[in-house]
């Protein structure tokens, strides 16, 4: 490893080489929980030339590296393991260009997700990605964790939106796949290899993004219904009646509702009476007027009809951030719920009630003292559950436990965190054997010697 040192010195001015406890804490674990190690050297490459170079030289020594964007994931993919160096791209950083007519963004891959969405809002764009750690997450790592958010159901995944990128292979060969339009079908699609492989099959280095029109008004409001059924059955009127205006359809279980009512302060029930399901939906739509009375006759059609039994509607902007509060009120919930089992699951949408109820009565039967919380963007499938019972030693058991269920109901382990090292050891309750073989030999054929993020995903 000193002669590999001695190497990296030599391409790498002082302040991009770090060793030992000159290295802060902060590389030495990303916010999944999983226990932190110091990486046995930082790498902060200035450019992709740089980093193809460090690259080249970890692989002629078989040097196993892990890849840090903003360190938000949370299936501890960026964490690192014994004996790692750590490469973080957030000397990577700026946008390149934003192209007007086309609607594009291009990014270097250390370019906070933030930063895309105020230079796109200043053009009058949209960028079509927002989740709750814009502050800190990066483009390069949302690419790579293919990360979904809050406008999924409208504008789909990263994978969706990504246009474009560059990614430097596990030896140093750099991938240039800037592609800037929509209809490409020259061969590969290579960007998709490297879009959700969690860093295990390229560093992603640059990407151009599809922005959207800024759509001029938004319209909030919180409902209350009273089973699962009517859950799925207000999602396909909403879908038909709303078009692709529908943006929000977050379901909240009365047992999360409650707890973060209880724990979060300043937060109040708009309801008088408590009812089994809490529904924020968001309408967007190019005209204010015409927007608002969409959104109001479709709620009221449908409160009529008794499908929903309760709404308010959000008479401003404040009163629309009051219903996200509680919908992201999980945030602070996890600070104080102590060792909690929190899963990110996607099940099919006729699966997903009986689920929930048969996931809630198998785990109270099973441990004394035991809470269930759920909620989610059920629009896109996609299930949040904290269960826990206070006591550490469960928290393994019931991940166990919820993993399983998962594979009994051909669900997916895991909707939008990723696999990373947390639920490498289920991957083959969503994947097949002959999936699992396929993304070893992809593995093998990208990255011979191992070196790229080993032990994640697979
Ligand atoms: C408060 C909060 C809210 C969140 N909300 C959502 C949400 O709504 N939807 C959702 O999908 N996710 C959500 N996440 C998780 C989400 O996956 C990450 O926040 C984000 O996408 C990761 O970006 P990052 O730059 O922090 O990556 P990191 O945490 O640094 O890395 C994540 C993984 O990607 C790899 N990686 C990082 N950068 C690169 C690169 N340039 N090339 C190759 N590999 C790379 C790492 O090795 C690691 O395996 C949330 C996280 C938090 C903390």
């Amino acid at each position: 490893m000193d002669n590999l040192i001695t190497r990296l010195s030599a391409l790498l001015d002082p302040s991009s080489l770090l060793l030992g406890d000159d290295i802060s804490e902060k590389y030495h674990a990303d916010w999944s929980g999983v226990d932190p190690c110091q990486p046995a050297a930082l790498l902060k490459p200035k450019n992709t030339q740089q980093l193809s170079e460090i690259m080249a030289l970890c692989h002629e020594y078989a040097q196993p590296v892990v890849v840090q964007g903003g360190l938000t994931g949370l299936s501890g993919g960026a964490t690192p393991q014994a004996g790692e160096f750590a490469i973080s791209l957030e000397r990577m950083q700026g946008i390149e260009e934003i192209d007007t007519t086309a609607m594009t963004i291009t990014a270097q891959a250390g370019t906070p997700l933030q930063v895309l969405q105020d230079t796109a809002a200043e053009h009058d764009l949209f960028m079509p990605l927002d989740l709750g750690a814009r502050g800190s997450c990066n483009i390069g790592g949302n690419v790579a964790t293919n990360a979904g958010g809050t406008e999924v159901l409208r504008y789909g995944m990263t994978r969706s939106l990504v246009l474009g990128l560059e990614a430097v292979m596990a030896d140093g060969t750099v991938i240039s796949a800037m592609n800037k339009m929509v209809k490409n079908n020259s061969g590969y699609d290579l960007k998709h290899l490297f879009i959700g492989s969690e860093g295990t099959l390229g560093i992603v280095t640059r990407v151009v993004v599809q922005l959207q029109p800024k759509l001029r008004s938004c319209h909030t409001a919180l409902c209350t219904l009273e089973d699962y059924d009517s859950v799925t059955q207000l999602l396909g009127e909403l879908k038909r009646s709303l078009g692709a205006g529908l943006t929000g359809f977050e379901l909240m279980w009365d047992n999360y509702l409650d707890k973060v009512l209880e724990v979060v302060p300043d937060l109040q029930n708009p309801f008088a009476e408590s009812h089994p399901f809490y529904l924020l939906l968001e309408y967007k739509d190019s005209d204010e007027v015409a927007g608002a009375e969409r959104f109001e006759s479709a709620l009221f059609s449908h409160l009529e009809a008794g499908l929903i039994t309760d709404a308010v509607i959000a008479q401003s902007h404040k009163d629309a951030e009051r219903f996200w509060q509680i919908r992201d009120g999980i945030g602070e919930l996890l600070q104080v719920l102590g060792p909690v089992s929190n899963q990110d699951v996607s099940l099919s949408l006729t699966q997903l009630g009986k689920f929930t109820e048969d996931l809630e009565s198998r785990l109270k039967a099973k441990y004394a003292d035991m809470d269930v919380l759920m909620f989610g963007h059920i629009g896109d499938n996609n299930l949040h559950v904290v269960a826990y019972t206070g006591r550490a030693e469960d928290k393994p058991l019931i991940n166990t436990d919820i993993m399983l269920m998962i594979g009994e109901y051909a669900g997916a382990i895991t909707a939008e965190h990723g696999v990373g090292v947390n639920k490498r050891d289920f991957l083959d309750q969503s994947r097949s054997p002959e999936e699992i073989a396929l993304m070893r030999t992809l593995k093998h054929a990208m990255d011979p010697k191992g070196v790229l993020n080993p032990g994640r995903v697979i």
